[in-house]
């Protein structure tokens, strides 16, 4: 089913370019177990899961979409080599290099890290496995990984156009314009599910990172005339540069669409509550979450991302701030290949996780 608005805005997304990546429509599942885990009907919305774990390329999440676009543009502009960045356990570095193996073309991450030989497992693991060419950054900070990437990542242009390929630099968590309209598609795909299942739910809940998905979210639910208020659960800080930023891309994507909306400060604001110790840092309330999900329903959350989302959900949920008579929509957006990580098993014991 769908909607006059979501028609609009599958007519404009038709005139971009994209290539099919992921597997979709994603599942919208009803999680009605956790709900008991947090009271039941009686104090708890109901709570959709929206699956975007299962978009399937190089094990899923949220950057597969983005990257239906912005590997489409990539070869509509003569590329052969996609060129990213990201912490050393980026997700979507990580399914960059999937998505380049997928597309036939070459790869590049530049990965910032603050350990001297950072551990081959999770996401390097899997970015090595794809053949990906890795560029490691020192972190400038030991604590969580921030480094100075650009330079970097315009040698490696350099370097791939004087072997006679050609470049396209796919900016930090592919976060730029044209990858914005991955979760403006996202957005149509999950308003047309909604309506097919005749619920309105008053939230929709996801973990913010780089802003692509924000960007894409918020524009895509003006567009899409969508009943939910966008929930934005911060993983890192910088809020006001990255408020810009989403504003900006989304703006420029709905330029490219053809479309009149846009976006402004008030529709991008983050909660900053539940970032913790900083960004990729595990939380207390974010392994409960990661294990009440596990326990309740049997789907796993990052300790990175969702986690952190998963914390704030259930936090409102038990504060009683959630109408136990509406619902409540969780964007899962992937993430689990951190938890075959040594720090992540370095900080499970910390919780009931035994
Ligand atoms: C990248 C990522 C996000 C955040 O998406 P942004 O578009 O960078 O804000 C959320 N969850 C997971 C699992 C991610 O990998």
């Amino acid at each position: 089913m769908t909607t006059p608005a979501t028609a609009r805005v599958r007519d404009a997304l038709s005139r971009q370019p994209s290539i099919s990546l992921a597997t979709l429509p994603t599942p919208l599942y009803e999680a009605t177990r956790f709900r008991a885990a947090l009271g039941g009907p009686a104090r708890c919305p109901r709570i959709l899961i929206k699956r975007d774990d299962l978009t399937a390329l190089g094990l899923g999440g949220n950057k597969a979409r983005k990257l239906e676009y912005l590997v489409a543009d990539a070869q509509a502009q003569g590329a052969t080599t996609l060129i990213t960045t990201g912490a050393v356990q980026s997700n979507h570095a990580r399914m960059t290099a999937a998505a380049a193996c997928a597309a036939g073309m070459r790869c590049v991450l530049v990965l910032t890290t603050t350990k001297a030989t950072p551990e081959l497992a999770g996401n390097l693991l899997l970015d090595r496995l794809y053949g990906a060419t890795i560029r490691l950054v020192p972190s400038i900070d030991p604590m969580v990984a921030v480094g100075n990437d650009d330079p970097v990542v315009a040698e490696a242009a350099d370097e791939e156009r004087r072997a006679g390929r050609t470049p396209y630099v796919i900016p930090v968590g592919g976060s730029s314009a044209v990858g914005v309209f991955g979760y403006v598609s996202g957005t149509a795909e999950l308003v047309d599910q909604l309506a097919t299942a005749a619920i309105a739910p008053s939230h929709l809940y996801y973990a913010s990172g780089s802003r692509g998905t924000q960007a894409g979210l918020t524009l895509g639910a003006k567009l899409c005339a969508a009943p939910y208020q966008v929930v934005g659960i911060a993983v890192s800080g910088g809020e006001p540069e990255k408020i810009e930023r989403a504003k900006r891309i989304a703006n420029e994507a709905a330029a490219r669409l053809g479309l009149p909306e846009r976006l402004d400060h008030p529709d991008l604001i983050t909660d900053q509550q539940f970032i913790g110790r900083g960004y990729g840092i595990p939380t207390p309330a974010g392994l409960e979450a990661i294990a009440m999900l596990a326990r309740s329903e049997g789907i796993l959350l990052d300790p990175c991302y969702t986690a952190k989302a998963m914390a704030a959900l259930v936090q409102h949920a038990r504060a009683a701030q959630l109408d136990p008579a509406g619902s409540v929509v969780f964007l899962h957006t992937g993430g689990v290949p951190a938890l075959f990580t040594s720090d992540f098993a370095a900080v499970a014991p910390d919780t009931e996780l035994r």
